[in-house]
């Protein structure tokens, strides 16, 4: 079977490799149909992270199931489904109490399409062998067209989880957005409104995303980060800049939270006095997944969200190479 590799920046190509097998009666077998890039994978793509190829990439699906061992019970063939990108076992007490991200069992940072804690393979792939069946895969909304949430495994989710239990303990709030990793901060943009931001912010340097915001409705403004942009309850940092995290660290009102997404490859100085003073809750992480896919799943079905505009092209399956080496944000590959 064939699974994308990424090699060097800009150079991605397809491998043969032995089909995966059923190794553990939890497992499953899933066929992706269609597949997208997480906005770390861009970076990697552009040679921008620590992560150096050769590696199987891709850990964005939405997948069709084709054979799943004796011991799983909430799936069987022909079920489509959305792979979490954690490696997670299930029944630790972090998987236990919805964070499978930082399960006890795997170690954490075992993920699918990326190097470094096993070769689980990548998700632009013929086949994966998914882990732990049952907690890793959730039951894809009959309604929802599945290129519309490729990115339900992982991005989707993480925007949903940076701003919608935000806004369940601050009701109303402002919210400001900093842009420039690429689909997370349009899809927190997204959820905050749905979600009943009273406003939100959205600042970035890049045009198109720029576009997609405002379309969502959020008050966009363009250029360089401030030193400090406002005091907002609730801030999103999916920048993968510097400057704009130190903006987004100054910008937030007391007792607020910041949370970032991450693509911060080195060590930064925070601002942490003015912090201190105001009383900052600050986050990072890879995003819980698992237990927020059918959340975030749930407000796409339910017509309270479109994820669309965020895609920047559909196309074949076969040409991923090409496609991701072009750079776009989000673009959906898909099986026919
Ligand atoms: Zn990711
Ligand atoms: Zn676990």
């Amino acid at each position: 079977m064939r699974e994308l590799v990424f090699l060097a920046p800009r150079q991605l190509d397809w491998r043969e490799r032995a089909e995966p097998r059923i190794t553990s009666p939890k497992d499953a077998l899933v066929r992706p149909i269609a597949a997208t890039t997480c906005d770390l994978d861009r970076l990697i793509i552009r040679g921008e992270t620590p992560f150096r190829g050769p590696f199987a990439i891709g850990h964005e699906c939405v997948a069709e199931v084709v054979a799943v061992g004796e011991a799983v019970t909430g799936f069987r063939a022909g079920d489509r489904v959305v792979v979490n990108w954690h490696i997670s076992c299930g029944h630790c007490p972090h998987c236990t109490t919805r964070r499978p991200n930082a399960c006890l069992t795997h170690q954490p940072g075992a993920m699918y399409g990326l190097p470094g804690l096993g070769d689980w393979g990548g998700m632009f792939s013929d086949l994966l062998r998914v882990v732990e069946a049952d907690t890793a895969l959730t039951m894809l909304p009959a309604s929802v067209a599945p290129a519309i949430v490729a990115s339900a495994g992982d991005n989707l989710p993480f925007a949903w989880e940076f701003t919608i239990p935000h806004l369940a303990e601050a009701p109303g709030a402002e919210v400001l957005v900093m842009g420039g990793c690429g689909s997370i901060a349009l899809y927190a943009v997204m959820f905050a409104l749905a979600g009943g931001a009273a406003r939100v912010e959205y600042r970035d340097t890049d045009h198109t995303r720029l576009e997609i915001a405002s379309h969502y409705g959020a008050d966009v403004v363009e250029g360089p980060p401030p030193r400090r942009a406002g005091a907002f309850p609730i801030v999103v940092d999916a920048s993968a800049d510097q400057a704009s995290l130190l903006c987004a660290l100054r910008s937030v009102a007391p007792e607020g939270i910041v949370s970032s997404v991450g693509g911060h490859f080195g060590d930064v100085s925070m601002p942490l006095f003015e912090m201190y003073q105001r009383g900052v809750r600050f986050y990072t992480g890879r995003g819980r997944g698992g237990p927020n896919v059918a959340e975030a799943l749930e407000w796409v079905a339910q017509g309270l969200v479109d994820p669309a505009p965020v895609i920047s092209c559909i196309a074949p399956f076969d040409e991923a190479p090409a496609v991701l080496a072009g750079g776009l944000m989000k673009p959906v590959l898909i099986r026919s």
